[in-house]
C-alpha cells in the first residue's frame, strides 16, 4: 500500500516533514521564485490544520557538509510564514540540542524549521546515527521532496527505517501521474522527447518504447539519430560515442512496431545568436558550417499531427535553443498545442519545465513534474528510495 498523509490522523504528532525548500537566492538572500516554497503548503497546512506539530526539514545549495551562512534556511522563514499566515519558528541545527530544544516549546500546529540539513555531511551519506537522530524529533515522517527523492539521504530514505513514512500531497501527485503515464496510460501515448543529449534520456527512451505508441524526438539529441543514420548534420550537437546505440533504439523501435520519428527539417543558423540569419532545410543534409538550432515547420506539423490524436502526452526536453530567438519557435508552438488537447499530459525534467513556463502554459497541462533527475530515473522504470519508504511495511 502507497501511504499518503490523507491516510493518518496528526492530532498531536510531532510530523518531520522532509520539502524541497531549495529556492534561488540573489546577493542580498532574498528569494527571486518561491515557486518551491508554495509547493510544499498545501502539505504542511493540511499537517497543522489537523493539529500535527510540522517540522520542516529542507536543503539549500551546496554547503557541502560544512555550515555556509548564505546557504542559512533563515532566509526562507519570512516568506513561509506569510505564505501558512501563522509564525514559523526556526532552530540552528537540524540534530541534537538547539532541535530538540526548538521542538520541545511546540505546540499542536505549530511550525519549526530546522537549519539546512546539508550543514552535516552525513545527510548525503545516509548515515544510519544521522537518520537516527533527526527521526528522535518525530513520530511520523512525511515527505513532500519529489526533486530529491532518486537519492537515498539520511532525510529522504534512511530516516524511514526509523518512522513510518507518509507521501504529502505534492509527492502524490507526482507519483500518480509519473506512474500513470508509464502503467495505464490512455491510448494513443505519445511520448516527445528533446534537450541536448542522447546520453542523459537513453534509458528514458528505451524504457518508453515499450509503454508508448509513438515517440517524438526533436532537440538537440535529433542529430545523434540522424548522423547514425548516415545523414549530414554540419556542426550541429553530437555524440559520436553514442551512434552505435542511436541505431540500436532505432531497430528497438522497428521490432516493437512503435512509430519512431525525429525531425525531418530543421531550422539551421552558423551560430547560437539572437536575430541571426535561419533557413529551414532538411535534417538529412545540413551543411558543413551549419547547425539545426529548432525543429523546422514541416516538422512541427508532422509532430502536431501525432499529438493532437494523442489521449495521453508525456513531454520532456525543449524542441531546440528556446533560451534564443528565434529558435524558441518549435518549443513555443509544441507547449501552446499541449495546452489546448483534450489528453492527459505530463511534462517532466528541468529545462522542458523552464520552457513550458516560458511559454505561459504550465497552468493549461495535467501535470508539470517539479524533479529534473528524479523524474527521469522514474521514466527509465527505476525504484527511486525516497518513493519506495511509502509502501514498505511499517514495523
Ligand atoms: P536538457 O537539459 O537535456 O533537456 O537540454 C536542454 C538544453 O538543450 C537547452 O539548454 C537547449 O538550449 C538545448 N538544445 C535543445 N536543442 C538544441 C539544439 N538543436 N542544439 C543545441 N542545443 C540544443
Amino acid at each position: 500500500m502507497f501511504r499518503t498523509i490523507k491516510d493518518i490522523d496528526f492530532a498531536g504528532k510531532k510530523v518531520l516533514i522532509r520539502v524541497d525548500f531549495n529556492v534561488p537566492l540573489d546577493a542580498d538572500l532574498k528569494i527571486t521564485d518561491d515557486t518551491r516554497i508554495r509547493m510544499a503548503i498545501p502539505t504542511i497546512k493540511h499537517i497543522i490544520d489537523n493539529k500535527g506539530r510540522a517540522i520542516i526539514m529542507s536543503h539549500l545549495g551546496r554547503p557541502k557538509g560544512e555550515r555556509v551562512d548564505k546557504y542559512s534556511l533563515k532566509s526562507v522563514v519570512a516568506r513561509l510564514s506569510e505564505l501558512l499566515d501563522k509564525p514559523v519558528a526556526f532552530a540552528e541545527d537540524c540534530i541534537g540540542e538547539k532541535a530538540n530544544a526548538a521542538v520541545s516549546k511546540m505546540k499542536d500546529g505549530d511550525v519549526t524549521l530546522l537549519e539546512n540539513l546539508r550543514f552535516h555531511k552525513e545527510e548525503e551519506k545516509n548515515n544510519p546515527e544521522f537518520s537516527k537522530a533527526l527521526a528522535s524529533l518525530g513520530d511520523i515522517f512525511v515527505s513532500d521532496a519529489f526533486g530529491t527523492a532518486h537519492r537515498a539521504h539520511a532525510s529522504t530514505a534512511g530516516i524511514a527505517d526509523t518512522l513510518p513514512a507518509y507521501a504529502g500531497f505534492l509527492m502524490e501527485k507526482e507519483v500518480k501521474y509519473l506512474s500513470k503515464v508509464l502503467t495505464s496510460p490512455e491510448r494513443p501515448f505519445v511520448a516527445i522527447m528533446g534537450g541536448a543529449k542522447v546520453s542523459d534520456k537513453i534509458t528514458v527512451i528505451e524504457n518508453l518504447l515499450e509503454k508508448v505508441d509513438t515517440l517524438l524526438v526533436g532537440g538537440g539529441m535529433a542529430y545523434t539519430f540522424h548522423k547514425a543514420l548516415g545523414h549530414k548534420i554540419g556542426n550541429s550537437l553530437c555524440e559520436n560515442d553514442k551512434l552505435d546505440l542511436a541505431l540500436k533504439v532505432i531497430e528497438k523501435a522497428k521490432a516493437l512496431g512503435k512509430k519512431f520519428l525525429f525531425t525531418q527539417d530543421v531550422i539551421a543558423a552558423s551560430e547560437i545568436k539572437e536575430g541571426i540569419a535561419t533557413e529551414a532545410i532538411a535534417s538529412d543534409n545540413i551543411p558543413d558550417d551549419k547547425m539545426g538550432l529548432d525543429i523546422g515547420p514541416k516538422t512541427i506539423k508532422e509532430f502536431s499531427d501525432e499529438l493532437k490524436k494523442a489521449k495521453t502526452v508525456l513531454w520532456n526536453g525543449p524542441m531546440g535553443v528556446f533560451e534564443v530567438k528565434p529558435f524558441d519557435n518549435g518549443t513555443r508552438v509544441i507547449a501552446e498545442l499541449l495546452a489546448t488537447l483534450d489528453a492527459t499530459t505530463v511534462v517532466g525534467g528541468g529545462d522542458s519545465v523552464a520552457a513550458i513556463e516560458q511559454m505561459g502554459a504550465a497552468d493549461k497541462v495535467t501535470h508539470v513534474s517539479t524533479g529534473g533527475g528524479a523524474c527521469l530515473e522514474f521514466l527509465e522504470g527505476k525504484t527511486l528510495p525516497g518513493i519506495e519508504i511509502f509502501s514498505k511495511p511499517i514495523k
